[in-house]
């Protein structure tokens, strides 16, 4: 099945399936805004809880923090984001369609990888075992044409990103013969700046009422309690905050479902350091969060880190973590080293110093910041992408299943009277009752057995556990596995220890000792 049409079967089983609806879905939605329904929300949120137990929880030196969407409007003066925090946008004159001019030019150079992959790949398919991949690049006439338009392109489109030459991002646009997708047309505006903040207003209408932004970072709201934090906690460098909460950003392409929202959530860890050791703890951070994302499972092959040319004003390395999703490898989190430039930033606007004094040296000074940032929503994507599969089953049947790290799963296990008669139920019942203080269960009497598992499979729920005619003499019950779908039968009271191990956050945070 080609990637695309593997897409849009995730965002339809998001929707009939309880994870994401578009918001207000009765009034038609409202573009790059998405609500997470019932199975949704457990997913995001054990999500989120792998995250901050991974940074609080197993870090003695990072404390967590929440603070407010809404910040002083000096805090964006300060942070560049006032200035500088924009995204160069280019329109369509036929479609009427507005494209970020990075991206489409991103895009194109991805054309040129995709061409030399796919002459790889031919390649390594006629050649079979003999096949030397690095010659073959090395050396194919076809390869390096390519291989060289790409690296001139590539050139040429970090020179004027850097320098932020919009006439020459247009030129590059119109030399490359890009057209737009809807259109077919080469028919461009110039290319113009965007600034992709929302602005609201706080206090009455009249006279007092004044500016301020949905905050397009979480990050900030961690810089201005820095002093804070790390008074009242007596903490030490190097030490780390992290926070957990929503952003906003007026991006000017919505596309690829919940990729790039206007509404969206961050897990953030801002890590403090002395001055002259941020290349140690940023190199720390970049195998430190590799290793979170693989403790999932999905195969190192599914994984890359991208180095960053173009470093934002506040950067001396920033570096991301791409998944390959159905639609190429794609950002999910970025590790930023921000130099000491925030602090210091909101020292000269705020007029505070923002100091600290190490006392084994017995001086004062800023420190320097690394930062490691990932999207919540990125992160469920790339989960979601990466657990749906179409099976083919013996007997010509098919079933959709989620396998999902059970850590992750939103309910860890379905209990299933056979019945409902026969006093099959009540039993069922009082499993329920008694594992639920433990982990999320759900009991499920309606259908046939098979329609049940199927429905748990398309939810992605690890177990599943019938009570038949025979549980009441022999105290046991099946338990169907969702990937094998093998069943055992299994004593009742062996069940909670059974399962927690398997289902369990702990288990998946211990990987990552
Ligand atoms: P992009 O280049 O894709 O716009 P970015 O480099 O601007 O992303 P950062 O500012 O580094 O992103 O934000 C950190 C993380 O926040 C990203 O890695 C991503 O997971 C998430 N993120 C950023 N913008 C969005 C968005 N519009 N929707 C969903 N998640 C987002």
């Amino acid at each position: 099945m080609a990637q695309e049409d593997v897409f849009k079967k995730i965002v339809s089983h998001c929707k009939e399936y309880g994870f994401v609806f578009p918001s207000s879905d009765i009034y038609d939605g409202l573009a790059a805004v998405y609500d997470y329904g019932q199975n949704g929300v457990e997913l995001k949120n054990n999500i989120k809880q792998y995250w901050w137990q991974s940074m609080v929880l197993l870090h003695d030196n990072i404390v967590g923090l929440d603070s407010a969407i809404f910040m002083h409007p000096t805090v964006w003066k300060a942070s560049g984001h006032v200035d500088a925090f924009n995204d160069p946008l280019i329109d369509n004159r036929d479609s009427k369609k507005r494209y970020r001019a990075d991206v489409l030019i991103e895009d194109q150079i991805a054309k040129y990888d995709e061409k030399i992959n796919k002459e790889v790949a031919k390649a390594a398919k006629r050649f079979g075992d003999a096949f030397d991949e690095a010659q073959f690049r090395a050396t194919n006439a076809r390869v390096l044409e390519h291989q060289a338009k790409r690296d001139a392109l590539h050139e040429r489109y970090s020179r004027a990103m850097n320098a932020m030459d919009l006439a020459e991002l247009k030129q590059i646009i119109l030399d490359e013969e890009i057209v737009c997708p809807i259109s077919g047309t080469r028919n461009w505006t110039d290319v113009r700046q965007f600034n992709l903040m929302f602005k609201t207003e706080v206090g009455s209408t009249a006279d007092g009422a004044s500016t301020i932004y949905l905050r397009p970072e979480t990050a900030q709201g961690i810089f201005v309690n820095y002093l804070n934090v790390q008074k009242t906690g007596r903490m030490k460098l190097p030490f780390g905050i992290a926070q957990i909460g929503k952003a906003f950003r007026n991006e000017i392409v919505a596309r690829q479902f919940i990729f790039r929202m206007r509404e969206f959530e961050q897990m953030e860890m801002q890590f403090f350091v002395k001055p002259g050791t941020e290349m140690d703890w940023f190199r720390y951070w970049k195998e430190t969060r590799m290793k979170w994302h693989q403790a999932l499972g999905f195969g190192a092959e599914n994984y890359r880190f991208h180095d960053h040319e173009k470093l934002a004003h506040y950067a001396n390395a920033a570096c991301d973590i791409e998944f390959r999703m159905p639609f190429g490898f794609k950002e999910v989190e970025g590790i930023h080293s921000r130099t000491d430039f925030d602090l210091r930033q909101h020292e000269k606007f705020s007029g505070r110093s923002i100091k600290y004094f190490d006392p084994e040296t017995n001086e004062s000074y800023t420190p320097y910041d690394i930062e490691t940032s990932i999207g919540v929503d990125r992160m469920f994507l790339s989960v979601l992408c990466h657990a749906y599969t179409e099976e083919q089953l013996e007997g010509g049947e098919t079933r959709v299943v989620l396998r999902l790290p059970a850590a992750l799963a939103p309910v860890k296990l379905a209990v299933m009277p056979l019945t409902k008669k026969d006093g099959l139920p009540e039993q069922a019942r009082a499993i329920y009752d008694d594992l639920k203080f433990h982990f999320n269960c759900q009991y499920d009497e309606k259908d046939s057995i098979g329609k049940r598992y199927r429905r748990q499979d398309a939810v992605g729920t690890p177990y599943c556990i019938t009570v038949d005619h025979d549980t009441a003499t022999d105290g046991c019950v099946t338990l169907r596995d969702r990937d094998t779908m093998q069943q055992e039968r299994v004593p009742v009271e062996s069940l909670r220890q059974r399962l927690e191990e398997a289902v369990s956050l702990t288990s998946l945070l211990k990987k990552l000792a």
